[in-house]
């Protein structure tokens, strides 16, 4: 069992109120796992007083080493792979083949990032007689990067590595599902050669996060989470300091009339119940006229049926646990209020034992049909494996629907008419437009961020652009040689 710690002001210690909290296998939930501090406002004061006072000589740091210490760092997490894998599929449940491809991912982003370090530069403007007039770019400040469980590195690796890249120093909050996660991307950074002084690692639920949007030192804060808390936060952080907010989704496959309908269902199972449905990105609506409706929802409740729940260790193993018992509550909840809406259950939707894991938060997919707009399986983010497949009378029909969400996260459409195709990508109101592709996945490379309620709409992620202005301060400089 490991003890965790929070990391500030350069050392591993406890909260300062003494208190813990203690995080279990979902596969198993009698393995604990370890016990982590449970912060609050004390510990995020003294974390950013720390980050404060260290803040002027990490910035001054030559981009050079700071992009040499996030390579450092990409190598210490490959070095450690094999055990990382193992953690993380026992710390959040998903399969060993879910946990690769993040832990591979990681250290992929570090490097990305590592290369800006030497890139963001400035600018010089046309200007009148003598004056040199040119912008300089600035780190912006301390960060606060607050971040949900459902990729417990890959997430913290696309705040902390720009954020380390530009010389801010960094208050990371992971979630209190994945604190083990938090602490293993932590001690990477360090034992690439990150000051000390630069990181500060805050572990706890709720009020720490609280605690770190409030403290008005951090010039900006990064999230991703739900929807319900980046509100929380927007308001919380105001309009002086910088916030980016990546949350949540309720994403559409529409299946156009000339689609094969076994490729259609291959995509979108492993869209809807990849990761167990625990993806921001994950497919949560179908959406199909007559001519397709009743051949894809057969061919997916089909495939739903023949997915392998169990422990994500397995090796045999398509769908791992729900990620606490709190994902599971809202599992089985959603699957009551669709029933009691009046869709129809076609399969899944109840919780199965695992010989050999007893108590583990297993479900079987559900797919409902006969889904209405309406209805709450069609309109709340689930956050689990549930897909709802909804009738439309024609293509526009279904482009309409599809957009008809609060969310906007990711969209996809399954045709081989690149104008059906080219339609799909000018209407959607989504940020992310997928054609004959899952509506999860996407490179590291290519901008990232969703329309509407899921993400605020000033800055990316990932790439383009806006990808490192969210971390840097832009000054414009006029110099005139004399007075
Ligand atoms: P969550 O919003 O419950 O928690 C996210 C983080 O916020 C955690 O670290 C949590 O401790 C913290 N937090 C909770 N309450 C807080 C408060 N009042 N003040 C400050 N911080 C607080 O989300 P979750 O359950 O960890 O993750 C699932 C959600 O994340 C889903 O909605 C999913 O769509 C979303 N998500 C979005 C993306 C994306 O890129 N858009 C990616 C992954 C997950």
């Amino acid at each position: 069992m490991i003890e965790g710690a929070n990391f500030i002001d350069g050392s591993w210690v406890p909260a300062v109120s003494g208190q813990t909290f203690t995080r279990r296998n979902p596969a198993d939930p009698a393995d604990v796992i370890g016990t982590f501090p449970a912060s609050g406002p004390d510990d995020v004061r003294i974390a950013v007083d720390a980050l404060d006072k260290a803040a002027p000589e990490w910035a001054a740091t030559s981009p050079e080493r700071r992009a040499a210490i996030l390579e450092s760092a990409a190598m210490q997490l490959e070095s450690r792979s094999a055990q990382l894998i193992g953690e993380l599929v026992r710390e959040e449940g998903k399969t060993t083949a879910e946990a690769t491809m993040e832990v591979s991912r990681t250290p992929a982003n570090l490097r990305f990032y590592a290369a800006e370090a030497t890139r963001c530069a400035g600018a010089t403007y046309p200007a009148a007689g003598e004056t040199l007039l040119y912008t300089i770019r600035e780190p912006v400040g301390i960060v606060g990067a607050i971040t949900p469980w459902n990729f417990p590195l890959n997430i913290p690796s696309r705040k902390l590595g720009p954020a380390l890249a530009v010389g801010n120093p960094v208050v990371f909050k992971p979630s209190e599902v994945t604190p083990l996660m938090g602490q293993r991307l932590v001690e990477a950074l360090l034992a690439g050669g990150l000051p000390a002084q630069a990181i500060a690692l805050v572990q706890g639920a709720g009020p720490a996060g609280a605690a770190v949007a409030g403290d008005e030192r951090v010039a900006a804060l990064t999230f991703t989470g739900s929807t319900r808390v980046g509100r929380l936060l927007h308001g919380q952080v105001g309009p002086h300091r910088r916030v980016q907010l990546e949350m949540g989704g309720k994403n559409p496959v529409v299946v156009a009339d000339d689609a094969d309908p076994d490729r259609a269902a291959a995509l979108i199972v492993k869209g809807a119940f990849g990761l167990s449905g625990q993806a921001c990105t994950g497919t949560s609506r179908v959406i199909a006229t007559a001519a397709l409706h009743d051949a894809v929802l057969e061919r997916v409740v089909a495939r739903a049926r023949a997915l392998r729940v169990g422990p994500g260790a397995a090796a045999d193993v398509d769908m791992g646990a729900l990620a606490n018992a709190e994902q599971l509550q809202k599992f089985t909840d959603y699957v009551r209020i669709g029933t009691d809406e009046g869709a129809t259950l076609c399969c899944g939707g109840d919780t199965v034992t695992v010989a050999g894991s007893p108590g583990g938060f297993f479900v079987r997919s559900a797919v409902f049909s006969d889904a209405e707009p309406h209805m709450r399986i069609v309109t709340d983010e689930v956050f689990g494996p549930l897909l709802a497949f909804q009738r439309a009378g024609s293509l526009d029909e279904a482009i309409d629907l599809a957009n008809a969400t609060e969310f906007g996260l990711s969209a996809a459409i399954v045709t081989g008419d690149l104008a059906v195709a080219q339609r799909f990508a000018r209407t959607s109101r989504s940020g992310l437009v997928k054609i004959n592709q899952p509506t999860t996945g996407m490179a590291m490379n290519a901008p990232f961020g969703g329309y509407k309620s899921s993400s605020t709409a000033t800055f990316k992620e990932q790439a383009g652009a806006s990808m490192m202005e969210f971390y840097l301060n832009e000054k414009t400089v006029y110099l005139n040689p004399v007075a």
